[in-house]
């Protein structure tokens, strides 16, 4: 077992003491940084995952475990529009939790910090006496006037999403089951849901175009975030069922599973990606901006309508879904 201090030697040894931006990094009661550019906003945010709710580590690999705890993160930073700076990684360790387990986290969450370009600024570690908790904190940066909030959403606005949905949802049911033919046959539902990649550079680049109302990244469910998205801007929305992103691996493995793959991809939260709206007129130019930052595709799968409420249009059936995703206090 390693001592506290031996984890944060550890953490330090990869972690830079100065550099741009930071005049002072781990080491000290705390860190210090300098104000951010002119005409640049500091964008904070928070994520905790919690084994036995988040997790379970019989069959999630500690150094991908690390990378979800930094990537759930940057996914936040990325859907107000803003580029991930600076984390501070809070853990707590039950004692007699194995050596390759934390040498793994340790090592996943470095590689996580390194491939979004953040420095790891500080943290605590603790004994826990009940499960592990992983707590990352990233600090972002954003231009004055292009953050991105969840209030922005207006009547005949289009609603989009930025890649397939119910990916992780059935990764986490793949796992659950042990399922193990269906987890080699479909490594990127697995990977969903083990080792999520959050739209980084794409978040920035469409808060950057200035085509965009409102943004929010789905880690509840599209009926969940959606509803957020209607709650803080005021208004409703209507989905098309026919229109949502199911990729074949979803439908197939939904089916291996004896599973509906639309309440999955309505659902199933923790797919990472980018939900937002846009003024139909900017529809043509979203499509190019997308292929241009992340490789990736854009779908328009609803509209915002004034009222509230989310409405799923499903082969002539109305049906509101609103905050139909998942829930920590009431279960899915
Ligand atoms: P204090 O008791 O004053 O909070 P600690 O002994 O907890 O100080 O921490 C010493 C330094 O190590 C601080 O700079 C703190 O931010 C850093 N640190 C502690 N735990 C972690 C961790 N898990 N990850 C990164 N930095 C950490
Ligand atoms: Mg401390």
């Amino acid at each position: 077992m390693l001592s506290e201090r031996e984890i944060i030697d550890r953490l330090r040894r990869q972690a830079a003491r100065v550099g741009p931006g930071l005049r002072l990094g781990i080491g000290d009661d705390c860190a210090v940084l300098d104000p951010p550019g002119p005409g640049r906003l500091t964008l904070i945010t928070t994520d905790t995952l919690m084994e036995g709710v988040h997790f379970d580590l019989a069959w999630h690999p500690p150094e991908l475990l690390g990378r979800k705890a930094v990537a759930v993160n940057v996914s936040d930073i990325a859907a107000s529009g803003g580029e991930s700076r600076f984390a501070l990684l809070s853990l707590a360790v039950p004692p007699g939790l194995a050596v390759e387990v934390l040498e793994g986290l340790t090592r996943g969450i470095m590689e996580a910090l390194t491939r979004h370009r953040l420095t790891l600024i500080g943290g605590d570690t603790v004994a826990s006496k009940g499960g592990l908790a992983l707590s990352v904190t990233v600090l972002g940066e954003a231009a004055e006037g292009r953050v991105l909030y969840r209030s922005g959403a207006r009547p005949g606005d289009l609603i989009w999403v930025s890649g397939g949905l119910g990916l992780a949802a059935l990764g986490l049911a793949i796992c659950r089951e042990g399922r193990v033919e269906l987890g080699r046959r479909y490594p990127e539902l697995l990977a969903a849901h083990l080792d999520p990649a959050p739209e980084a550079a794409l978040g920035p680049a469409l808060a950057a175009s200035g085509l965009v109302s409102a943004m929010i990244d789905m880690s509840d469910g599209l009926a969940t975030d959606l509803a957020q998205i209607g709650a803080e801007s005021g208004v409703g929305a209507r989905v098309f069922a026919e229109r949502l992103p199911l990729p074949d691996s979803v439908r197939e493995a939904a089916a291996s599973l004896g599973l509906d793959p639309l309440p999955l991809a309505i659902s199933g939260g923790e797919d990472y990606r980018l939900l937002f709206t846009s003024p139909p007129e900017a529809a043509g130019r979203l499509g190019g901006l997308a292929r241009l930052a992340c490789g990736g595709q854009l779908f328009a799968v609803g509209e915002v309508v004034a009222g509230a409420g989310v409405r799923l249009e499903a082969e002539g059936r109305v049906t509101d879904i609103a905050f139909k995703g998942y829930d920590h206090f009431r279960g899915p």
